[in-house]
């Protein structure tokens, strides 16, 4: 895709143009003044980096899903197989969700980006996450009406101080204009984490543990969701989400997540 071929250049490098450009003679010691008010590190590995977003290194070891995917799940597909045509996971299991995207397959890099966001308070990582997640998923975005992040339950939102999956919608919404309903969706009991369980087990695990806020069902009621999340596994968790949402009367769900889990070993349809 063309706009992910380089990343667009900061507010910090424009600024330390503007000012470069300005003072002349005092160009080295602005530059320098800038350097040290303003540091721009890479995003994956805190190396320093000329603009924004992650260095030269990384950006190469990013795995972005581009199509051809599946058009229900977004799982990419190894060759085109012409328009319309479903993954075999879409017809043999197909989600409550509608649609999913991704903005990254969840390798090593990805990873790091989501541990550091979710464990390390790295909050800085949201802007440039949601940025390429509103990239990805651009095609459900201008049909959305509403985005509304996978919540936590309200002990572990507490232990964490924040919800990941709500900083990352935060700036799409900024991104997109979408609004945002951080408060509908409850996850009403807590779940056990999902590492480490198998399918049915997941799916069991969060079976029943979301709903709508009934004083809040007009957020949702008639609505395009785009529920938002950072990772998609065996997709267990949103498609208990996508349940809760279209019972409460959503016009339909879709999904919007960093990065998937893309299992390599199944052959190509
Ligand atoms: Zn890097």
């Amino acid at each position: 895709m063309d706009a992910e071929a380089s990343p667009s250049p900061s507010l910090a490098t424009r600024l330390r143009g503007t000012l470069i450009a300005a003072t002349g003679a005092w160009s080295h010691a602005a530059k320098l003044a800038l350097d040290i008010a303003l540091p721009t590190l890479c995003v994956a590995c805190r190396e320093p980096v000329d603009g924004e977003g992650v260095c030269a290194e990384c950006w190469a070891r990013l795995s972005f899903i581009a199509p051809p995917y599946c058009p229900r799940l977004g799982i990419p597909f190894v060759y085109d197989p012409g328009p319309g045509l479903l993954s075999m996971e879409a017809i043999a299991d197909p989600p409550a969700y509608a649609r999913a995207r991704a903005a990254l397959r969840y390798d090593d890099v990805a990873r790091t980006l989501v541990h550091a966001l979710k464990y390390q308070d790295r909050t800085d990582l949201a802007p440039p996450m949601g940025r390429w997640m509103a990239r990805a998923g651009r095609e459900l975005l201008d049909e959305a009406d509403v985005l509304v992040p996978v919540p936590l339950h309200w002990r572990r939102a507490w232990h964490r101080r924040y919800n990941q999956s709500g900083a990352l919608a935060r700036v799409i919404a900024r991104q997109t204009g979408v609004r945002l309903s951080t408060e509908a969706l409850r996850r009403i009991r807590p779940t056990q984490q999902q590492i480490g369980l198998s399918r049915p087990e997941r799916a069991s695990n969060v079976q029943g543990a979301f709903k709508v806020d009934s004083q809040r069902q007009a957020e949702i009621l008639g609505r395009r969701v785009i529920l938002v999340d950072d990772v998609l596994t065996s997709g267990a968790t949103v498609d208990a989400c996508a349940r809760a949402l279209l019972r409460a009367k959503a016009a339909s769900v879709d999904v919007l997540v960093f990065a998937r889990v893309v299992d390599t070993h199944k052959p190509p349809i």
